[in-house]
This record gives structure tokens, C-alpha cells and sequence, in this order.
């Protein structure tokens, strides 16, 4: 399977529309304020809508109040979303739905296996993507005595390809590389890379502009429009910011949480983290003139093509 550009989605499609997807495991931070900059400023600037979405698919990982500071962090800093912000959290219905799709073309199979059996299983010690690969033992059928725990999808054969507006023309033989993947796990939740595909083709979402530590989730993420039949996005990965240590920012890595008294400073930094030319006279400049400003200049071409940029 051969994917170069996306025949359905020309570049000057009327109904252009980004998103920003933050999961709620922690207060907003300068990593995922970069995203949510790069997002929003490229949606704004190509007339297109932008979607705020919180991926809380992921209950476990859910930290309570996070979603709250999240969202009232961004309105802060002068973040405009259009139209509800939706949460993965009551959108079951449509991952449901979705995954009756994929039964009924026998994409998908029932998988037995333990996280440990699959690591047992491993020949290589370490694949490009650092990620276990699935051996297929259940492939053909649950092996005698075994229950049913996740839900998996075939990953097929051939090599999925992409241009990213950024990290430039991206290869992957997902059969190599993954083998089938998750889509509904042992606990019964569905996985990211099921819901994220759900919910950017049903909120119509053209433009993914998201960090570049999800480059490596994209295959899988076409593999499953193409199952589905749904549109192609746009990929641009940004660099992700990263601390000393090279670790991404996140709560793990105690990222301190942006204070919205500190605003204007905050977006100035991701704007030139983002590579773009911040003039020196808008060092006192409020949030207001700092989008004015953007929506004026924000420029995807200045983005630095890296995977990742240390912080501050
Ligand atoms: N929820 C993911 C995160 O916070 C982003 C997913 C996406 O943009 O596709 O890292």
C-alpha cells in the first residue's frame, strides 16, 4: 500500500479544519503549548475552523481537574476554538460503531495475548520504532484454552508512505514494524489510535498539526482511515520541546504548568521556539497583539524541520 499525498483533500479546499488535542494528564505546559500554537496559528491563517478536543479516551491516565486548567489556561492566553470541544470520554457510541466496521470487514480479530508474551515473543531486540512487535499468534484464531482480551487490527502488508509538512516523506511497513495493533484494549477501552481517527474524520478535521513524537503513530493512523474509508489529513509534526535530559516535556518530566499571568511571555517563547521572527518591540506586547501579530506573519515554512528542540 502506496500512500504519497492525499488525492481528496486539495490544499485549497474551502472547508480547511485543525484541531488541537491535548490528553488531560496535567496542567497545560510550554510542549503542549507549542502545539497548540503551531495548530491554532496555521489554522487561522488558512481561513480554517480549529477544534479543541480533550483525549480522555485514556481513563486511567486521566488526571481529574486537568481538563478544567486546560481549557481555561488556553482561553486565557486568547485561544478561539470553534464549536464544542468534544470529549473523547462520551464518544463510545462512535468508536463502537467504528469497530463494527472494521468486524464486518474482518479487519480486525480477537487477540489473547499478554504484554509479556509479546515481549517474550521478540527476535529483535529493538525495532526502529522501539515498539514490541505483534507476532500474530492469534491471528488466524485464539489458540485452544485462551480467552479473548484486546481487539486487534490486521496491519496488512506493504508500506505506508506520507509527506509531512515538516519531517518530509515519512515510510513505514507497518507489518515489520508494528505488526497488528491495538485498537480495543484488555481493560476494554479503545485505544488512541482508534479514537483519533474516529474523531478526526467525523469532526472533518483536514489539517493535523500535532508534536513530532506522534510521527511514529501516523502509519497506523492511515492504516486505519484507509480501512475506514475516511479522508487523508494533512500531517505536519513540530518539533516537540524537550529539557535537558532530552525528555519531552510532560508531567513526568515536571514540566512547570504555564501561569496565564505570565501569557504574553509564554506565547512569545513558542513563537520563537516555532522558528518564527518575533520583532523585539513586541516584548511588551499583550496576548491580543501577539495574535494579531501571528495571524499576520506565522509562517510553517520557519518551523525548524527537527524531531525535537531543547526548551528554554
Ligand atoms: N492527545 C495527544 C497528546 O496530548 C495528541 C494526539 C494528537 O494530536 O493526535 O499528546
Amino acid at each position: 500500500m502506496r500512500i504519497r499525498e492525499n488525492p481528496q483533500v486539495p490544499a485549497n479546499a474551502p472547508t480547511r479544519c485543525g484541531r488541537f488535542a491535548p490528553s488531560p494528564t496535567g496542567p497545560l505546559h510550554f510542549g503542549s503549548l507549542v502545539t497548540a500554537v503551531a495548530s491554532f496559528c496555521e489554522a487561522r491563517t488558512h481561513g480554517a475552523r480549529w477544534l479543541l478536543r480533550i483525549e480522555d479516551v485514556d481513563a486511567p491516565r486521566t488526571v481529574r481537574g486537568a481538563a478544567d486548567q486546560q481549557i481555561s489556561a488556553l482561553a486565557a492566553l486568547g485561544f478561539e476554538w470553534d464549536g464544542p470541544i468534544v470529549y473523547q470520554s462520551r464518544r463510545t457510541e462512535a468508536y463502537v460503531a467504528a469497530l463494527e466496521r472494521l468486524l464486518a470487514s474482518a479487519s480486525v480479530f480477537p487477540c489473547a495475548c499478554t504484554r509479556k508474551e509479546i515481549a517474550d515473543s521478540q527476535t529483535r531486540s529493538m525495532t526502529p520504532t522501539d515498539e514490541l512487535v505483534y507476532p500474530g499468534t492469534c491471528r488466524n484464531g485464539i489458540p485452544p484454552g485462551r480467552s479473548p482480551r484486546a481487539i486487534r487490527v490486521r496491519a496488512g502488508s506493504g508500506t505506508i508512505e506520507f509527506d509531512d509538512a515538516l519531517q518530509g516523506h515519512i515510510r513505514q511497513n507497518l507489518s515489520n514494524d508494528i505488526g497488528d495493533f491495538v485498537v480495543r484494549r484488555a481493560d476494554g477501552l479503545f485505544a488512541y489510535q482508534l479514537a483519533v481517527v474516529v474523531d478526526d474524520a467525523e469532526a472533518g478535521v483536514t489539517d493535523i498539526v500535532r508534536g513530532a513524537d506522534l510521527l511514529g503513530s501516523t502509519p497506523r493512523q492511515i492504516h486505519l482511515q484507509r480501512l475506514l474509508a475516511y479522508p487523508l489529513p494533512r500531517y505536519a509534526h513540530v518539533p516537540v520541546a524537550v529539557n535537558q535530559a532530552g525528555e519531552k516535556l510532560s508531567k513526568k518530566t515536571l514540566a512547570p504548568a504555564i501561569d496565564p499571568k505570565d501569557g504574553p511571555r509564554a506565547l512569545l517563547c513558542a513563537f520563537s521556539f516555532l522558528g518564527q521572527d518575533v520583532p523585539g518591540e513586541l516584548g511588551r506586547a499583550s496576548v491580543n497583539e501577539l495574535w494579531q501579530w501571528a495571524f499576520a506573519h506565522w509562517s510553517l515554512d520557519r518551523v525548524p524541520r527537527l524531531r525535537s528542540i531543547h526548551a528554554g
